[in-house]
């Protein structure tokens, strides 16, 4: 147990009270961050994680403050916000979702500047730092959680100067010329310069940021002697910026890929698919992934390389999101049409180019697939991180990784096969290569990775953040 209260505050809750059977089922939720953050809560004394609401039957089970102890009555408080269909559509699939998504991911063209998501995005984080700050009865420590809740830092400190905060922004920060195409720029920064930390995945979104806060006026310091990238100044407040890439829980994970029951399962699959050799992919229904160019690149291989047929199956999992949003949709028919596209061209009576899977499925569900492939195509057009990435490593002995250099992942994971994603001919070469190296190289290469994706787990990320965190106020 670490001695420390907390009020963590992310848009996802990590776990939902569903309906099942007529009974009242609680489930964790998927996802890093709140699979990442959940055994930090549960080492904690006497805190609380505010959060939205999201199952049926949330409100059925909490108490008066629409808090319910998870994962048991041992375990830290839940508390729970509910968000009308009004407040969905601007704050999540809005604002988040279709402005500061493709903006924080440079795909200008897809973001919508709508004023009236913003106000509802303003009004939405209102809620969320009210609830926070019902919890503040002393010193707790407030982390705030990713993009969807940038102003919360501000509205908490407006009520509370004195409040110790902190925010992770898990997804990218642009270039400057970029992010200040948001009419309501200064206002987000404002947000989250209320903060006295800020982390960031990589040095370069870090810098990013500090950049976008001095083109906006703010007084910046870099210090490149660490991971500490600079201090911001910023309406008499000061802001320490760090680059620190979020880890797994290697050891479970890598227990678990040991298990008789995920070996079994991996062995079913290999016999299953008659391919000798299996890829896989996994990745959430979104634009930023690079599925279609990924599935072009295997097209690409078997075009290139005639022996690879019949010789290779790539598994490609998609769990779907955001699919209100009509562009998701669209890009489902487009994955769509492309997979039977190339199996249709390439196909034998027993033997498919690319397998496909929708659907969300728990975490441990995944594992067998990992285990089953002797690589993984992990090729985002861009990403915050690639969590992804890191538990391939952590399951497969001697997997071979392609991955986007444009993955946050890429600037820790050097032995991997990198590849520039919208170059469809260079990942069809980087598959190649990461299928026929010799084995020494091989292990060479994923022994490079294990070591980092071991050491920089979950804890070495936590114990690092809270670390920062806590010196700030001893100086
Ligand atoms: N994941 C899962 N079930 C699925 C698909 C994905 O539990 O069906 C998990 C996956 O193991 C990973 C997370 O969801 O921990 C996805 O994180 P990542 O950083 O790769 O991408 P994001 O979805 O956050 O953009």
């Amino acid at each position: 147990m670490i001695n420390k209260s907390l009020v963590m505050i992310s848009n996802a809750e990590p776990y939902a009270h569903k309906y099942y059977n007529n009974k009242i089922v609680q489930e964790k939720q998927p996802g890093g961050l709140t699979t990442g953050l959940d055994p930090l809560m549960q080492d904690l004394d006497n805190s609380v994680w505010v959060a939205w609401a999201r199952g049926e039957a949330d409100f059925e089970v909490t108490d008066k403050n629409n808090s319910i102890k998870v994962p048991d009555e041992n375990g830290y408080k839940l508390k729970r916000i509910s968000l009308d269909k009004t407040e969905e559509n601007g704050f999540y699939y809005g604002f988040s979702n279709q402005t500061l998504w493709p903006i924080c991911h440079n795909f200008i063209t897809k973001a919508n500047f709508s004023p009236i998501n913003w106000q509802i995005y303003k009004n939405v984080n209102k809620k969320y730092a009210k609830a926070a700050l019902a919890e503040i009865n002393g010193d707790e420590m407030i982390w705030v959680q990713d993009y969807q809740l940038s102003l919360v830092p501000k509205y908490i400190r407006e009520e509370n100067p004195e409040a110790k905060i902190a925010h992770f922004w898990h997804i990218p920060w642009p270039p400057f010329e970029i992010f200040n195409t948001i009419p309501w720029r200064r206002e987000i920064l404002a947000g989250l310069l209320a903060a006295d930390l800020i982390g960031f995945h990589t040095k370069n979104q870090a810098k990013n940021f500090i950049e976008t806060a001095r083109k906006n006026g703010a007084e910046v310091n870099y210090n490149n002697k660490s991971d500490f990238i600079g201090v911001i100044d910023y309406n008499n407040h000061k802001t320490q910026v760090i680059a620190l890439p979020l880890g797994i829980d290697f050891n479970g994970l890598n227990k678990k890929a040991k298990s008789k029951e995920v070996k079994g399962k991996a062995e079913d699959l290999k016999k299953y698919y008659s391919a000798n050799r299996l890829l896989v992919a996994v990745d959430r229904l979104d634009y930023t992934k690079g599925i279609t160019q990924r599935l072009q690149a295997i097209d690409k291989l078997l075009e290139k390389y005639p022996e690879y047929k019949e010789e290779i199956t790539l598994i490609q999992r998609i769990a779907p999101s955001r699919v209100h949003i009509p562009e998701y949709e669209e890009m489902e028919n487009e994955i769509d049409r492309t997979i039977g596209d190339i199996n249709g061209r390439y196909q034998t009576a027993d033997w498919q180019p690319i397998v496909y899977y929708k659907g969300s499925v728990p975490q441990d569900e995944l594992l067998p697939y990992f285990l089953a492939a002797d690589a993984a195509l992990i090729t985002p057009l861009i990403d915050g991180l690639n969590l992804v990435a890191k538990e391939y490593i952590a399951v497969k002995e001697n997997g071979q990784l392609i991955l986007s250099e444009f993955a946050g992942a890429a600037n820790q994971l050097e032995g991997a096969i990198f590849t520039n994603p919208y170059d469809i001919d260079a990942t069809a070469e980087a598959i190649a290569k990461a299928i026929s190296s010799k084995a020494k190289v091989k292990q060479a290469r994923y022994e490079q990775m294990l070591k980092i994706v071991k050491k920089q787990d979950i804890n070495w990320w936590r114990d690092k953040f809270l670390k920062t965190w806590d010196d700030i106020y001893d100086k």
